[in-house]
C-alpha cells in the first residue's frame, strides 16, 4: 500500500504551481517536511513559476 506514497513525489510540480485538490494538498503538505526530494523539486518549481508569472506579467521587451 505504498503506491500513494510515490504517488505524491509526482504532485511537487502541481503543489509548486498551486494546482493540487485540497486532499491532495493537505497529504503532500504532510509529506513534505520529510521528504528533501519534494522540498528541492517544489523549491525549484516554485522559483521557475514566478520567473514565468514575472515574464508574462510585464511587456516583454522590444525586440
Ligand atoms: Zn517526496
Amino acid at each position: 500500500m505504498n503506491q500513494h506514497r510515490s504517488d505524491l513525489h509526482a504532485l511537487a510540480a502541481a503543489y509548486a504551481l498551486d494546482a493540487l485538490d485540497p486532499a491532495e494538498r493537505d497529504d503532500f503538505t504532510a509529506h513534505l517536511p520529510h521528504c528533501e526530494d519534494c522540498r528541492r523539486d517544489v523549491a525549484e518549481f516554485g522559483a521557475t513559476a514566478a520567473r514565468l508569472a514575472a515574464a508574462t506579467a510585464q511587456e516583454p521587451p522590444p525586440a
